[in-house]
């Protein structure tokens, strides 16, 4: 750990880095409880995974109910389970020996790769390896847990790790911060064929704790389950130490462009345009839900670290590139909504019509990007509203259909700011390329991860 005093909120002391593990209460839980206890541990901060992000597994030995002889089960999170508040119902549970089979079946096609037919037939196999019926749908990540040989694998997006995964020198910045620990690999979208991938990682690096997922995420593993969540913590903290001693206390972001205005300012402007701004979000003309279905609900966001990144000379640029991880796009869309405002020369009513305008253009831009990367079979053009809104001065404004997804959308730029603070101070902020972006946007699966929400 370093010495470096906190600065922000960000390079506060990592006490969420802190092993919360009790061998005590371990010791009274089941294997599958055991996984669910330290999946709880790892969702509790947003900034080891955002919520419903990342999953983990063990791989447990069981009895088939159909033999009655030992069998190794996959226990993963399933589809649309969040790690803070996961319960046994949230974990698949999957023959392994089928899910390892499935790579014969997946050989014999002649194409293969991502986005291929091959790996979508692959997606719907796995209910047929389910075991002892178990009601929960597997998830896309489920072949990066089944083919790594140990017994527990962690999967996560945390903060520290991911601005290493989405700077422009990843992979010589992997190899800075974890020598041969780690290994690199590009940008893939989940999926079967990144799941052969890490089997392949494991094979060629029989001593590496774990992979970096490019523009993505974390993956690691052990054969004993504390293990494996000491480890997770472990690259995370190095990751962290990395980034914090590299602070020169240079500002973050080109130093701030405006002031923040003070906080009863703040207020007094969002009383002022929220409502107006709440009745602009939710009337989208590009979709047309039954039922009031685009009522919007805000969350704002003013903590520090908003603040300056709002307020700062390159947040317009780095807003635009839009965010890296795919779990934070699907909430935030490809690029939040930056205003041009400048709280000391401006009004509120020069923010609303900057506002409006900005609404007009943002809505413009998401057509022309549907417009531009859809496919045949893409699912038809969601909102084309900004899920956040970023106003220098004041700070994000985030939207959902409820309280909890408004909130949820909050959380997700936060951490995506947090990404780019860190890229940027070390290398430079990249995202995914928007192709990529937008294939995961409205890939079909993702599409039954968001339609599996409670509807209204
Ligand atoms: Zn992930």
């Amino acid at each position: 750990m370093t010495t470096t005093p906190p600065r922000t909120v960000r390079s506060a002391f990592a006490d969420y880095l802190r092993s919360r593990w009790d061998d005590a209460v371990a010791a009274g839980l089941d294997p599958v409880a055991r996984l669910v206890y330290r999946s709880n541990l790892l969702g509790a901060d947003a900034r080891i995974t955002n919520t419903g992000g990342g999953n983990t597994s063990s791989k447990i030995a069981a009895t088939d109910p159909l033999t009655g002889k030992p069998v190794p089960v996959l226990w993963v999170k399933g589809s649309g389970g969040d790690l803070r508040t996961a319960t046994r119902a949230n974990f698949a549970s999957l023959y392994l020996d089928q899910v390892m089979s499935l790579r014969d079946m997946y050989a014999r096609f002649l194409e293969r790769g991502p986005k291929t037919p091959a790996e979508d037939a692959m997606v719907g196999m796995y209910p047929h390896t389910t075991f002892d019926r178990n009601p929960t749908p597997a998830s896309i990540d489920t072949p990066l847990h089944g083919f790594i040989p140990h017994a527990h694998v962690d999967h996560l997006h945390p903060v520290a790790v991911m601005a290493i995964a989405a700077a422009a020198d990843g992979p010589a910045l992997t190899r800075e911060v974890y020598g041969d620990d780690v290994i690199w690999t590009d940008w893939q979208r989940p999926g079967f064929d990144l799941g052969l991938k890490l089997e392949r990682i494991c094979r060629e690096h029989p001593n590496a704790l774990g992979v970096i997922l490019g523009g993505h995420g974390l993956i690691c593993w052990a054969d004993d389950d504390r293990e494996c969540y000491e480890r997770t913590l472990a690259l995370i903290r190095r990751a962290e130490d990395f980034l914090n001693a590299r602070d020169d206390g240079a500002p973050a972001f080109g130093g701030p462009r405006v002031q923040p205005l003070p906080e009863a300012d703040r207020r007094r402007v969002l009383v002022d345009v929220l409502p107006w701004l709440r009745g602009r979000v939710s009337r989208d003309a590009t979709t047309a839900a039954p039922g009031g279905a685009l009522r919007q609900i805000a969350t704002v966001e003013m903590r520090d670290a908003v603040l300056e990144f709002v307020n700062s000379r390159d947040a317009q640029r780095l807003a635009e590139l839009g965010t890296s991880c795919p779990d934070h796009f699907l909430r935030t869309k490809i690029k939040p909504l930056y205003l041009d405002w400048d709280p000391q020369a401006e009004d509120a009513a020069a923010l609303k019509s900057k506002l409006e305008a900005g609404l007009a253009r943002y809505r413009t831009d998401y057509a022309e990007y549907y417009a531009r990367h859809k496919r045949a079979d893409s699912p038809a053009m969601r909102r084309s509203s900004p899920s956040v809104i970023l106003i220098p001065g004041i700070g994000l404004v985030a939207w959902g259909k409820s309280k909890s997804e408004s909130r949820t959308t909050a959380e997700f730029y936060c951490a995506a700011i947090g990404v780019m603070h860190g890229a940027e101070r070390v290398s430079r902020y990249t995202a995914l390329d928007p192709q990529e972006a937008f294939d995961i946007e409205y890939w079909l699966l993702e599409d039954a991860k968001l339609k599996r929400l409670p509807p209204e």
